[in-house]
């Protein structure tokens, strides 16, 4: 179905609000980052190994989401595709992908046989293709969450520099996995531009904002990310939760979270896309034009310096 322009925006900073702390602590470390590598073969397909865990919390349902004209999903700022049943909840991780964290969650996610949507970074896709690869090839959903992490609701950005944040965004992802990810979109922060949640229909992305939000970038240690989501999983009965894979406290509090979640009786429910996202070949080309930078040559020291005079 159709979002309209200037539907049920709750509010500036909805409680699901989140990744305002992801500047202050992706920008410095991503400056280290290295630079990206030539562009990466495709991704294996998903491989179905079977469930060894007796007591893993699974999938209890898979969906498979047509985004044409760009649904909007989480109650948060979305409120018609009220899909989820009682006690049926979505996984979700912003920020990735980046070394350890990212790992340690798809570990979780493994031993517990259940899987969720992953919201990379363009840049970070660009710096870690190998570890976005490893989401894609161990089954999850994965989708975008802009080129650089830009609050799209900046007056300062043009309405071109908002386009491009998004188009460049799903054009990395598309880059480090060799494939076209779904047409899964989350707003940086959780701020929704009108223009843009119209713009993003004429896409076909599928918007998700969340229904209860871990706070994981704030917590002071794992066990207030559990406490956070449990005790908002239980007023509410069901949601879309936002993580953060990026995350050091989110990737263990992991463990004890899906545990919880297993004992409480919830259920986890698989996102797919009925189709990939169709990127734009300017912003493809954006993106392998910047892989290509900085180049260091690898020609052997004889072929470059050579003595004409001693
Ligand atoms: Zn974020």
């Amino acid at each position: 179905m159709r979002i309209a322009a200037g539907l049920i925006f709750a509010s500036a900073v909805s409680l699901c609000a989140s990744g305002s702390a992801w500047s202050q602590t992706a920008a410095s470390k991503a400056a280290a980052a290295p630079a990206p590598a030539p562009a990466p073969a495709a991704a294996p397909a998903p491989a179905k190994a079977p469930c060894a865990n007796p007591n893993a919390l699974g999938i209890g349902r898979i969906v498979e989401i047509d985004t044409t004209a760009g649904p909007g999903f989480g109650f948060e700022h979305f409120k018609q595709l009220d899909f989820l049943r009682d006690h049926e909840v979505v996984l979700t991780f912003d920020d990735g992908p980046w070394p350890v964290n990212t790992p340690s969650v798809l570990k979780t996610l493994a031993e517990e046989c259940t899987t969720g949507i992953f919201f990379p970074i363009g840049k970070h896709a660009t710096y870690y293709p190998e570890i976005l690869k490893q989401v894609a090839a161990a089954g999850h959903t994965i989708g975008s969450h802009t080129w650089s992490h830009a609050n799209l609701n900046n007056k300062k950005l043009t309405e071109d520099q908002r386009k491009e944040e998004i188009e460049k965004g799903f054009s990395a992802v598309k880059w480090a996995l060799g494939t076209s990810p779904a047409p899964f979109f989350r707003f940086p922060a959780l701020q929704h531009p009108p223009e843009m949640v119209t713009y993003l229909g004429t896409r076909n992305v599928g918007i998700f904002s969340c229904d209860l939000d871990s706070f994981d970038f704030r917590a002071s240690k794992p066990q207030v990310v559990i406490d956070n989501i449990m005790r908002k999983v239980e007023k509410l009965g069901k949601g879309i939760i936002l993580m953060h894979d990026f995350q050091k406290h989110t990737a263990e509090a992991l463990p004890e979270l899906l545990h919880k979640l297993k004992a409480g009786g919830y259920k986890v429910v698989q996102m797919r896309a009925k189709a990939p996202v169709q990127t734009l070949a300017q912003y493809d080309a954006e993106i392998l034009k910047d892989s290509k930078l900085p180049t260091v040559s690898s020609r052997p020291v004889s072929s470059v310096v050579q003595t004409i005079s001693e």
